[in-house]
């Protein structure tokens, strides 16, 4: 299947230390987001160019259509993926933080802005009613344990995406086939705590 043929949704391969998601742009145009572990990385930034055979050699055995994919990727951009713990604290005197600067997630259940837009809304929402100090103070408080459980879960994803053993993976595999096919509601279910949370409440 060629990248303008597919149907318009989002696919996820997962194998041994490696994951690809893919999501339709426009037509005929895909984004292929492909994430391989790897010991050491040291160059911060999100421009550095890499070599396409590279990335078609980290995903040579996945799904042939992928493969179909990949020979037809001619850009790449290489960038690195860390895992920062939440900060203690997000406010100091009249500064605070929100998003990324103080609690950033690996992006494995594409949270990161959501939670920077949450943010936004409840510190705007406690400098609204509140006196600035407490303001700010409120508004990691009633933050922090959505972030600490989002960034939690993506780790999860990071760990289940990437399973190493052979049989562990080929059971979770086979779960998440035959779930998807049985109870396809099942996932959307899981994540009601996620997906059905509105902040302006
Ligand atoms: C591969 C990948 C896929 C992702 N997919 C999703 C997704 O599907 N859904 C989702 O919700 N999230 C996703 N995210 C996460 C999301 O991109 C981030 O969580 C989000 O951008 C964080 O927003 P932010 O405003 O906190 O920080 P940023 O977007 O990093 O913004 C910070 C800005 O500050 C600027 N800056 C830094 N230092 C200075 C300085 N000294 N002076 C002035 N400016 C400065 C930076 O240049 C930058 O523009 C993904 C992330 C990655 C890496």
């Amino acid at each position: 299947m060629l990248p303008d043929e597919a149907p318009p949704e989002a696919h996820v391969w997962m194998g041994p230390g490696r994951h690809l998601v893919t999501y339709p742009l426009g037509p005929g145009e895909r984004n292929i987001v492909a994430v391989l572990e790897r010991d050491g990385w040291a160059e911060e930034g999100w421009n550095h160019a890499d070599d396409p055979a590279n990335l078609r050699a980290a995903f040579a055995g996945f799904a042939p259509e992928l493969r179909g994919w990949l020979d037809r990727v001619d850009e790449v951009k290489l960038w690195g993926l860390f895992r920062h713990p939440v900060a203690a604290r997000w406010q100091d005197g009249r500064i605070a933080l929100l998003g990324d600067a103080a609690h950033p997630t690996l992006p494995f259940l594409a949270q990161g802005a959501n939670m920077a837009f949450e943010d936004a809304w409840v510190l705007a929402d406690c400098l609204s009613c509140l006196p600035q100090a407490q303001a700010l103070a409120d508004y990691q408080q009633r933050r922090r344990d959505r972030v600490v459980w989002v960034i939690a879960a993506a780790n999860a994803n990071a760990r289940n995406y990437h399973l190493r053993n052979p049989m562990l993976r080929g059971m979770a595999h086979s779960a998440l086939r035959l779930g998807g096919r049985l109870l396809p509601a099942a996932p959307l279910k899981r994540f009601e705590w996620l997906y059905g949370f509105d902040v302006t409440i």
